[in-house]
């Protein structure tokens, strides 16, 4: 298990009175202490990303998409391995750990395609005096921060086209899951990526080491997912250097029924859309929204496929909900939930934290929700599931748009052109028509309103890391 910091090719220990611990949130006990780093150990991994930057931005695209390419077959020959670490450190299923290992892969693959094909354009200007010339050169030095929800994916969901377009990294990992991001970098190394390219410091003081970041004069540019609380501290602090900004913030997604829809289907996206990782995700419905003639059999049908979930530890194979992160999120949950009930709605299952040892929350469904309860405006991030009923096609997208967030919604009908209509008028970066599951390495992700600036995957990501330069030519 690595639990040292990758700085400039080099595993170090750092600040001695500096370690994380990690815990095992299926038991609440230590797993690993981690090097953590502060200010100094930040900006020597600046200095390290500065220095290693030129070369690696002249390597040959070619080059740097077969490295890219190695860097998906390394991850997915260790996909055991990583997946233990994933479930180890966060706690989700293990089956879902594959599947985030094959996602997080899956950004090397296809960024190494999209490394070869970082196209400028020519033309001649309106005037005919000049050809317009545009090119995309990598932007520098980019410090990334990333949460735990997806140990792995998060990280490579960033680097992959960070590194394809030319820009060398200095990433801090989450401090509640660290584990598989520091296995990430030691396999990335072996697969060929050369020293200083990409460095890696957990901390304990996010805060003071992200100032140590920002005021590095070779970092031009952050990567952040995370919530929009962070997000907005972290964007004020980006002002002071203009620095460039992706932004993948967090979420509170609407999920419409109508009544023609297939239920079994409707159902069964639920499940997926909610439950995945343990519902620790920030595309995880948040809302239900269930036309009035179907309401009562969908939360029949859903309450019955929540309360047959087997809840505990990730590595036992049937277990399909693992733990919550920590306390602290559990206390949260719980405090929503009884907000909803005190509130006037019920638990048709669930409805209660689970003792320890170990985080856990019952999988849960409320019923008669009150549409302005504070579980419908605040992101759950758990296993809960609010249901409210509707008649007027308008009113629900009023209400499923009357949020800060706009990261994702998803609709149920088996009216195509309907299907269509709404999830245009839903104000989110990605709709899930017919599908609970959206995120892929080749389509573009990220969220409209407070959920965010900026995509990552498809093409767009690629180009996130890049600048547009122009040249105006005469010959
Ligand atoms: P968080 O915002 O608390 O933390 C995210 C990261 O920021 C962590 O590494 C944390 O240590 C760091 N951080 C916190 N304060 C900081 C500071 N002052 N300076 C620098 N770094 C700081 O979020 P979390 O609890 O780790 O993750 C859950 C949130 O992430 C949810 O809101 C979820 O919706 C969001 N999320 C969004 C996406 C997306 O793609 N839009 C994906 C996954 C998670």
């Amino acid at each position: 298990m690595q639990t040292q910091m990758l700085i400039d090719g080099r595993w170090t220990d750092g600040p001695d009175s500096e370690r994380i611990e990690v815990l095992d949130p299926a038991t609440g006990d230590g797993i690993a202490e981690v090097a953590a780093g502060g200010p100094a150990e930040a900006a020597a991994a600046c200095d390290a990303a500065a220095a290693a930057q030129p070369a690696w931005a002249e390597a040959a695209p070619r080059v740097r998409s077969e490295i890219l390419r190695d860097c998906h077959r390394i991850l997915m020959e260790h996909s055991d391995e990583l997946a233990d670490l994933i479930t180890l450190e966060h706690g989700k299923p293990r089956a879902d750990a594959v599947g985030e290992v094959a996602y997080a892969a899956e950004f090397f693959r296809w960024n190494a395609e999209e490394t070869v094909r970082i196209h400028g354009t020519i033309g001649t200007a309106p005037g005919g005096d000049k050809r317009i010339i545009t090119r995309h050169p990598p932007v520098g030095v980019v410090v990334m921060i990333t949460p735990w929800n997806f140990p792995a994916a998060m990280i490579t969901r960033k680097l992959a086209p960070a590194l394809g377009a030319g820009n060398t990294v200095v990433v801090k990992p989450p401090r509640e899951a660290p584990l598989t991001a520091l296995r990430v970098g030691e396999l990335l190394a072996e697969a060929g990526v050369p020293p200083g390219v990409v460095n890696l410091v957990p901390t304990t003081a996010s805060g003071p080491w992200f100032d140590a970041a920002v005021d590095h004069r070779a970092v031009r540019m952050v990567s952040f997912t995370g919530s929009t609380e962070v997000g907005r501290v972290l964007l004020r602090r980006c002002a002071d250097r203009v620095l460039k900004t992706v932004m993948e913030l967090g979420g509170n997604a609407p999920f419409v029924v109508f009544a023609d829809a297939d239920l079994e289907a409707a159902v069964t996206g639920a499940m997926v859309a909610k439950m995945r990782h343990s519902a620790e995700t920030c595309t995880a419905a948040n809302r239900f929204f269930v036309e009035e003639p179907a309401h009562d059999e969908f939360v029949e049908r859903l309450a019955a496929a929540m309360g047959s979930m087997k809840v505990g530890s990730g590595f036992d194979p049937d277990v399909t909900c693992g733990p919550m992160i920590n306390p602290a999120a559990v206390t949260n949950i719980d405090r929503l939930v009884q907000g909803a009930i005190n509130g006037g709605a019920s638990a048709v299952t669930g409805g209660s934290a689970i003792g320890g040892p170990g985080f856990f929350y019952e999988p849960t469904v409320l019923g008669g929700v009150d549409p302005a309860a504070p579980i419908t405006r605040e992101e759950i991030f758990g296993p809960v599931a609010p249901v409210v009923s509707f008649t007027d096609t308008d009113a629900m997208i009023a209400a499923a748009n009357d949020t800060e967030m706009g990261l994702i919604g998803y609709v149920y009908t088996e009216d195509l052109a309907r299907g269509l209509n709404v999830s245009e008028r839903i104000e989110a970066g990605m709709v899930g028509l017919n599908r609970g599951a959206v995120s892929d390495p080749a389509a573009p992700f990220g969220g409209m309103k407070q959920s965010g600036l900026g995509r990552e995957g498809a093409s767009e990501g690629i180009y996130e890391f890049c600048e547009t330069q122009y040249i105006a030519a005469d010959w």
